[in-house]
């Protein structure tokens, strides 16, 4: 599926914006973006709910933006399940089946195996006969999922399906939803607010922001080389600084670290280094050759289950994270607003420019 420009506004404000996307036959594409950036109205259009201001949408190279939602051969799983309360589990899965516009399937001893199939699929065999109004938050997520993947969509658009959900299950929904998915060959389009789950989930990733596409890359690639310094503060594991250049150095929260080589003699606006890559030593130790570093007082810490997060105060009122896998480490203690002197290798830094651009590294050029 292509999307060339597409672009929708209601009342005069844009909710998607000349948004291009090649979206891939059996692949899992996650789509990260906050609250309010477009998500699900991108979805409603590629599903025909909702019909684009300009641009177009390409279903296996043919024109669909105005086609109706039944005759695209998409499946929708919405923020909200939309079940029926008041029927069993199987009715809700069959329904799509039965009374679908197009090709419904009239013959029940067809119905009745796929819907076994499906439930089999998504882990509900044995509550075909409960009412949905009787299951548990999690069983309610899947019988949304079966009801769309019984009707075999192509392509299976998901929004924040796992939004309602505790952390513990979606953890374990993840992982599910990834076998799920693996074992039909469909293409998933996954919506969520959430980075982690963006993050873990998909083959490839695409970070919205105001309804424009920031960037659109595998995971591992938005996680470690953000293209704009909004990517870097999506994904939650950076300690973004704002600031400029001074004397060749970069000046922010009262203090100066050196920018990495590829940075230097560019105007700068933003600088980012992950909470992983940080040291905490004494106050006053002086970073290291290829490292630079700034001073901050140690807050509080907090422990994550496999990881600790330790919290500082910079100069400036604002607040540093560090983080330690526990496999790494022992959990080190320090006494509250004793000072630190905190640093990383150059190698580590990132440097945005002042609009949030990700200034070109070494690192880019070898991988274009
Ligand atoms: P997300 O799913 O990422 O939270 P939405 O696509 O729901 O974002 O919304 C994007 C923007 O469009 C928001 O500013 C929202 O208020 C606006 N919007 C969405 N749907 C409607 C609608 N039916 N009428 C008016 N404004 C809408
Ligand atoms: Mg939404």
């Amino acid at each position: 599926m292509e999307l060339i420009r597409l672009t929708k506004a209601y009342k005069g404000v844009p909710a998607v914006r000349d948004v291009f996307l090649i979206v891939r036959e059996d692949e899992y594409l996650t789509l990260l973006g906050p609250s309010g950036s477009g998500k699900t109205t991108l979805l409603r259009l590629l599903s025909g709910l909702e019909k684009p201001d300009a641009g177009q949408i390409h279903l296996n190279g043919e024109d669909v933006t105005y086609r109706p939602p039944h005759l695209r051969g998409l499946g929708i799983v919405q923020q909200n399940y939309a079940l029926f309360p008041h029927m069993s589990v199987e009715d809700n899965v069959a329904f799509g089946l039965r009374y679908r516009l197009i090709d419904p399937v009239t013959d029940e001893g067809e119905v009745k195996r796929r819907v076994a199939e499906t439930l089999e699929l998504v882990g509900l065999t044995g509550f075909e006969a409960r009412m949905v109004g009787q299951i548990s938050g999690g069983q309610k997520q899947r019988v949304s999922l079966a009801r769309t993947l019984v009707t075999r969509p192509k392509i299976c658009l998901l929004d924040e399906p796992l939004g309602a959900l505790d952390a513990n299950l979606r953890e374990r929904m993840t992982v599910e939803l990834r076998k799920i998915r693996e074992t039909l060959g469909v293409t998933f389009l996954h919506v969520t607010g959430n980075e982690t789950e963006a993050l873990a989930m998909g083959d490839r990733m695409v970070v919205l922001d105001k309804g424009s596409i920031v960037q659109a890359d595998r995971p591992d690639v938005i996680f470690s080389m953000p293209s704009d310094v909004r990517v870097a503060r999506f994904v939650n594991t950076y300690n973004v600084l704002e600031g400029a250049v001074r004397d060749g150095e970069f000046q922010s929260a009262g203090q100066a670290m050196t920018l990495p080589e590829y940075a230097r003699g560019s105007e700068a606006g933003f600088y980012a280094i992950r909470q992983d890559a940080v040291e905490i030593n004494a106050a006053g130790t002086v970073p290291g050759p290829g490292r630079t570093g700034l001073q901050a007082t140690y807050i509080a810490s907090e422990f994550l289950g496999s990881r600790f997060a330790y919290i500082f105060r910079m100069p400036n009122g604002g607040v540093f994270e560090v983080e330690r896998h526990l496999s790494h480490s022992d959990p080190v203690t320090y006494k509250g607003g004793e000072a630190c002197s905190l640093s990383w290798n150059l190698s580590d830094a990132l440097v945005f420019d002042p609009s949030g651009a990700a200034l070109e590294t070494t690192v880019f050029k070898g991988a274009a």
